[in-house]
Parts: structure tokens; sequence; C-alpha cells
């Protein structure tokens, strides 16, 4: 069945929502944006998600400022529309349409910019089988170096997610100048010594909005934390290893490279983890 998606003010049936081939999203990679999680119909982490994409939009300089209730509002109706229980709402702005191609870009508002939102379902978490975990393979990291935009370029990590795919494995990390950054489309994580290890922020990665309550709540369970580069053999030599991101939630890696990480098995460390983000990002969805 047909979703309904939102384009520039308008809810219309997916094959009826078009987007101009002058539109810089289309040509220049020029738009940033979102996913927020829903489970039980409502959404996880709202605010962090609008946090994050107003600092991606002014990172870029596009001339639109998101208003909270507005964005709300969108994102609520787009989920009753679709009669969405467990998913996420994409939505994705662009700076807009100017009418040519150029590399060029005018300054301040003097283009609209054009928002498209879409929900796309998947399974209740809270019933994923996880006894496999994720397989993940290593690449050299060739994206550019302002990572914690959250933009539309990601040719990159889709080369890299689909080489990991058709050699067998489940994700890739990424690699730079002999630690790894994050995986294609999550932040990478390792425990050692029950010792949570995970890049510091930086340009580097993106600024997980699952990666920054997860560190919130393990914190307040006296888990120790340490937030640095970690490289390629300490993560071989780890007792277990997860990545987290808003489609993932938390997800157990068993193998790096084809070797077992631990038992090769996910650890209970990380399913507890998983089970304590899911708990309790559920009690404060909206
Ligand atoms: N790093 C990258 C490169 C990502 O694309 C994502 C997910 N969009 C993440 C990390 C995880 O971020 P979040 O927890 O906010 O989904």
């Amino acid at each position: 069945m047909s979703r309904t998606v939102y384009i520039n003010g308008s809810y219309l049936p997916e094959e009826d929502a078009k987007v101009s081939i002058f539109d810089r999203g289309f040509l220049m990679a020029d738009a940033i944006y979102e996913v927020t999680a829903v489970i039980d119909g409502k959404m996880i982490e709202f605010d962090g998600h609008l946090e994050r994409m107003r600092r991606s939009l002014r990172e870029l300089d596009i001339a639109y400022d998101p208003n909270k209730e507005e964005m709300l509002a969108i994102h609520r109706e787009l989920i009753a529309r679709n009669h969405l229980v467990h998913g996420g709402v994409y939505i994705q702005i662009t700076r807009g349409n100017p009418g040519d191609r150029d590399f060029l870009y005018a300054e301040g508002e003097s283009i609209p910019p054009t928002i498209v939102l879409f929900t796309q379902e998947r399974p209740d978490p809270r019933h994923s089988k996880l006894d496999k975990g994720w397989a993940v393979m290593t690449m050299e990291d060739l994206r550019w170096k302002r990572r914690d935009i959250k933009t539309v370029q990601l040719l990159y990590p889709s080369i890299a997610k689909t080489t990991a795919k058709r050699l067998g494995f489940d994700d890739t990390w990424m690699i730079e100048d002999g630690t790894i950054t994050e995986g294609t489309s999550n932040n990478a994580y390792i425990i050692k010594d029950g010792v949570i290890i995970t890049r510091h922020l930086s340009n580097d990665i993106l600024h997980g909005i699952t990666r920054a309550s997860l560190l919130k709540y393990a914190q307040s369970r006296q888990m120790k934390i340490e937030e640095r580069p970690f490289t390629l053999d300490e993560a071989l030599a780890a007792e277990e290893a997860f990545v987290t991101s808003a489609s993932t939630y938390v997800m157990p890696v068993v193998s790096i490279d084809g070797q077992d990480i631990g038992t090769g098995k996910p650890g209970e460390h990380t399913l507890a983890l998983r089970q304590m983000y899911i708990e309790e990002s559920v009690k404060v969805a909206i």
C-alpha cells in the first residue's frame, strides 16, 4: 500500500510527491537529514534529533530554523496517517531549488528549503532475535572531514555497507589513521575489562543521539566509560563490541574481519545495555 508522505506543506501519496531536478539536494547532496525511531507509535529522542537537525542546518548555513511544535505535529501526522507502530520517521531538508545548476549558493533566505518526510516500518525491537549479532568488516574511512554534520552525502557509507553485504558481512567499521571512526550508519564501541570504550566527539564522527543517551544511562548505573579512539587490534582483543543508532538501537558485534570478539556471541553487557536503552527511551517517548 502506498504511504502518505510530506512534501513542502502537503501530505501526498508517495507516487505524487516530486522534487525538482534542480533541487540542490539532488544535484549537490546539499541537504541534511534525521531519522527518529518509533516504538508503539511514539517517537524516541525527538528533542535530540531536532536539536542535531538545527545544528546541521546552521553548520551548512541553510536559512531554516525548524519550529518544534510544527515539526512534532508533522511527524505525528505522518505516523497517524500511515498507522506506523514500530519503525522510523525520515526527514530531509535541502537548500532548495535555485532554478538552475550552480556551484555558488546564495546566503540567507533567497530560496525556500525543500522539506520531505516519510515513514519506514521496522519490527518491534523488543522482539528481535539477537542470537547472531553483526559480523563487521573494516575499510579505510574515505568520507569528508565534517562527519559531525548529518548530510545526505552518503555515497561512501553506502558503498562500504554494500561491500560488506556482498562479502557476507553485516556492516563495515571505518578506519582512519589506525583507529576506528564508526560504522557506516552507527557509532562503534568495544568493552574491555568491563569499561565501555567509544571514540570521543569531534568532526570525525556523527554525534549519535543514541550514543549520548546510552552513555548517560550507562553512567547512571556506575558503568565506566572511556571516550577515546581505539585501534582495530584493541577491538579484536575486546570482550564485547557493539554499535548504536536510531535504527539498530544497540546491536551486538560478534566478529570483526572474520575474527570472533570475546565468545563470538552477543555479549552480556551489550544485551543489558540494549534492554536498558530501549526500556528507558520508551518511558520518555512522545
Ligand atoms: N554515525 C553515522 C555515520 C550515522 O549515519 C548514524 C545514524 N544516522 C549514527 C552514527 C548514529 O546516530 P543516531 O544514534 O543519532 O542514529
